[in-house]
């Protein structure tokens, strides 16, 4: 497979160093507020590519996926709810749990949160090994990496080093890139904050730098230096990933991953969607204006992953009619009876099995994957119209959807929504009872509103003589 590398700026043939096992790690959720679906834009399409490494290419993966749950945001969003550190993301956490499965996204092996024990130990312990190799100083109480220290910093972000700022100290977890600045690993105690002290490290009371987080808990966890793959969104190609670099390399003297992957930006009218410019949708929103969380997944691999992609209800909407047309197709399927097969068929299912393997093998080219998709779906669409298929092309081409689901994963998602609704069964049973109360006592404003309600969480009822029935939007 080719895979862009931010590193290098250029397109690299992949495959895994060791043991033919891909080894990633994915910079995960700042638990402070519910993930909304421009995070998950960079959530989907790294399951993607971890669908691609081990569906299509046979690696087998094992991945890390943290959440962030000390850093400045959260310690704020606590304080101002009034709330414990671990119950405040405790929230955010499940919420996310949540929505990753209504994604579909697969199990990752691993989910660490920063304020487990053994990743906060692992963080001193990096400190300590910064501050043996002379990578850092003390000051106030806190302990900082001094960029000058490193000869490489600025490799992965192309920093211009007139724009270095060695010397001046940076506390905050973010800023701007023209201002490349020694950066905090471990912050001294602060009133209302929480702190952790590892003596044995050398390490005093304090807490960590969101950057030490990921660069501790990658190597905890993954093992050895380098690891195959680092990955986020590219907001954080600096500071967050160029100081990841320079904390791991400091600290092991080896290279800290072999390949960056970055995914660009889901936009609102031509900005970033984030939570700071309030012009964010979450899982639950997008729902709520009766859309599935299938037709959200499709919408985010309909372009390449290097692209801004547009978000508007427009594009959700045409991302569903799409989704359709593939449910379509396959019900249609369900209505074939004439036995054997048509010559024509099979190479046509082979050419696209191909074209949808080679567009992810070109560094994840999802949108050209679904294209060779909607070819299949023309085709077939073409010999049920004319008769020109018998079973044991369906059985070809159901084999051949399913092959291509396991790497998109909208389909089975697609299955298990249909299994089970957006509202539970007996809720909706009895919303049909009230309304049925409302009408017979002439409340006609009442029964509507009840079927309104239930339509605006994707649940359609349908009034027949023998009584009303329901179905998914
Ligand atoms: P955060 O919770 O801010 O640390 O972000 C979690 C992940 O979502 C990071 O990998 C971000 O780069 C990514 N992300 C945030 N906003 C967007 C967006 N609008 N489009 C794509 N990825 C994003
Ligand atoms: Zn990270």
């Amino acid at each position: 497979m080719r895979l862009y590398n931010t590193l290098t700026r250029g397109e690299e043939p992949f495959a895994p160093s060791a043991d033919n096992t891909v080894r990633m790690y994915t910079c995960g959720l700042t638990v402070y507020a519910r993930g909304h679906i421009g995070n998950f834009r960079t959530f989907v399409c790294l399951d993607v590519l971890r669908r691609t490494l081990k569906y299509l290419c046979g690696y087998r993966v094992r991945q890390v996926m943290n959440f962030t749950d000390v850093d400045d945001r959260t310690i704020n969003g606590a304080q101002k709810a009034g709330m414990d550190l671990r119950a405040y993301t405790d929230q955010y956490i499940a919420a996310f749990r949540e929505d990753m499965r209504a994604l579909g996204l697969e199990e990752i092996e691993e989910m660490p949160r920063a304020t487990d024990e053994p990743n906060l130990r692992a963080m001193a312990n990096m400190v300590a090994a910064l501050e043996r190799n002379g990578h850092t100083y003390r000051s106030d109480g806190s302990i900082y990496f001094k960029i000058s220290t490193m000869p490489g910093y600025g490799k992965l972000a192309r920093l211009d080093h007139q724009g270095m700022k060695p010397g001046a100290r940076v506390d905050s977890d973010n800023y701007a890139k023209e201002d490349a600045r020694d950066f905090v690993l471990w912050k001294g105690p602060r009133e209302g904050e929480p702190s952790w002290e590892f003596a044995d490290a050398g390490v005093p009371a304090g807490r960590p730098g969101w950057h030490i987080e990921c660069s501790a808990m990658a190597l905890r966890l993954l093992g050895e230096a380098p690891i195959d793959v680092h990955a986020g969104g590219i907001d954080l190609v600096f500071p967050h990933h160029e100081n990841e670099i320079a904390q791991s390399e400091g600290a092991t003297g080896k290279p800290f991953s072999r390949f960056w992957v970055h995914v660009e930006y889901l936009i609102v009218d031509e900005q970033k969607m984030s939570k700071s410019l309030g012009n964010t949708y979450t899982i639950p929103d997008v729902v709520a204006k009766g859309f599935r969380p299938s037709a959200v997944r499709y919408l985010l691999l309909s372009a390449h992953y290097r692209k801004q992609l547009n978000f508007t209800w427009e594009s959700l909407g045409s991302a569903e009619k799409a989704l359709q047309r593939l449910t379509d197709c396959l019900a249609r399927l369900d209505l074939v009876t004439a036995p054997g097969s048509h010559p024509n068929l099979a190479p046509q299912i082979a050419r696209a099995r191909e074209a949808f393997a080679a567009a992810l093998r070109d560094d994840l080219n999802t949108a050209a994957a679904l294209g060779a998709v909607f070819e299949l779906v023309s085709a077939v669409n073409a010999a049920i119209d004319t008769g020109d298929v018998g079973l044991d092309d369906v059985a070809a081409i159901r084999e051949a959807f399913d092959d291509v689901d396991r790497v998109l994963g909208v389909l089975s998602l697609r299955r298990v929504e249909d299994e089970c609704p957006p509202v539970p069964v007996d809720e909706i049973e009895r919303f049909i009872e009230e309304r049925h109360a409302a009408r017979r006592r002439r409340d006609f404003a009442a029964a509507d509103r009840i079927r309104d309600d239930l339509a605006a969480r994707g649940v359609l009822l349908e009034d027949s003589p023998t009584g009303t029935r329901w179905k998914r939007k």
